[in-house]
């Protein structure tokens, strides 16, 4: 039997030309055409005053640090139930992540435990759209505003997804899309820096020519080219940009057909949910779902082993994540919970997430489903 696998790279079939292109080009290194025709669709699309192309988000995120000042001892709200970048990257500073509980319908921060979380080192708060789902920004935002603190959205799994018809990565002073194999849209390793606030502009170009003002320079505006700041190496190469742009200019048509197989497990695990096996996704109707995941939600740890296990044996590649940052072990060096998380620490041991790509035929669905079923015919319930 065929193996399926949790995720497959999918060619939108332009990729080779535009990576033949650049390299006759001779313009191999950063911000050549194709770095600023991926910045241009972002800036479309998702409407920010800036967009630029970072090796990965883990760079975008570090650049937004930057950014934002953070020094040691600030603070920075945001999920435990997230990759390590998120934090890491303010860790990097010195900051200190300080992690809020998640709302147990979209695993995204819970907006009504934000504001008790705020102390007066509090500089940022970090809202993760997880599967693409926006979080609730209206409230995150009017927190922020009170407060006087920076938002700054970890949108690696957000592009082209929106919350009350606005994108996501629009919301914050900064935002951070990622482009690793593993999201909707890719190019290997590759991010992007949204930018909403036109003052942080000048500072990011800087920040992202290893501190100098060489941006500025080659657009004519200054007399010499050196270094004025603190900064790193986080632009891609053309190379990497010239494959994005392919991916990008058929987004859409990726979305549509991610959308297809998400739609389909929905359907497909709807007689497991009313038996009570397991809960399907909920999108909240003021939302949009780029169906980055499909994940379903089993009654406790034990089901969850037995039922990866099972699908394994059976050749299809499920996985679970994320180990919590608060009981991770740099989670508990460098960072500290506001509080009890108890729907983070349920959720990360209940989720299963479905294989989804591309390409992903009907037959390769129903058979995930099938033997999901299957492993699940002795489980408990939930209820
Ligand atoms: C994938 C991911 C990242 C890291 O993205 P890279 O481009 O690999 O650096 C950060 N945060 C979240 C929520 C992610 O899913």
């Amino acid at each position: 039997m065929s193996r399926i696998p949790f995720t497959r790279a999918h060619l939108t079939g332009r990729e080779l030309e535009y990576i033949a292109r650049a390299v006759s080009e001779n313009h191999l290194s950063g911000d050549g055409g194709f770095t600023k025709r991926c910045n241009a669709w972002l800036e479309e699309r998702i409407g920010c005053a800036k967009a630029l192309m970072t090796p990965s988000c883990t760079a975008a995120l570090e650049m937004a640090a930057i950014l934002a000042d953070i020094g040691p001892g600030d603070e920075v709200i945001m999920p435990a139930f997230t990759f390590a970048s998120t934090a890491n990257a303010f860790v990097l500073r010195g900051g200190v992540p300080v992690f809020v509980d998640i709302d147990p319908v979209t695993f995204n921060l819970d907006h009504h435990l934000i504001e008790q979380a705020v102390t007066p080192r509090t500089r940022a708060i970090v809202p993760v759209h997880y599967a693409g789902v926006g979080c609730e920004m209206d409230a995150i935002l009017d927190i922020a505003t009170r407060h006087r603190l920076y938002v700054i959205e970890d949108a690696a799994q957000g592009i082209l997804s929106s919350y009350r018809g606005r994108p996501l990565g629009s919301f914050g002073q900064l935002a951070a899309l990622s482009f690793h194999e593993t999201k909707n849209v890719v190019a290997g390793e590759g991010g992007a820096l949204l930018i909403n606030d036109p003052e942080l502009i000048a500072r990011a170009e800087i920040i992202r020519e290893k501190g100098t003002n060489r941006t500025q320079f080659f657009r004519g505006q200054g007399d010499k080219y050196t270094w004025v700041d603190i900064g790193s190496s986080y632009l891609p190469s053309e190379i990497v940009s010239a494959f994005l742009l392919a991916q990008l200019e058929n987004a859409d048509a990726i979305q549509h057909d991610r959308l297809r197989i998400w739609n389909a497990y929905y359907d497909a695990f709807e007689p497991l949910e009313a038996r009570g096996f397991l809960l399907r996704p909920t999108i909240p109707s003021d939302r949009s779902n780029n169906a980055h995941a499909f994940y379903v939600l089993v009654r406790d740890l034990p089901t969850r082993t037995h039922v990866i296990e099972s699908l394994t044996r059976q050749h299809i590649s499920a996985v679970f994540h994320y180990v919590p940052l608060d009981t991770s072990p740099a989670g508990r060096r460098y960072a500290r919970a506001a509080g009890p998380l108890p729907v983070t620490h349920s959720i990360s041991e209940r989720i299963i997430r479905m294989p989804l790509w591309v390409g992903m035929t009907a037959d390769e669905i129903g058979r995930v489903v099938a033997e999901t079923a299957d492993a699940l015919a002795a489980a408990p319930v939930i209820a």
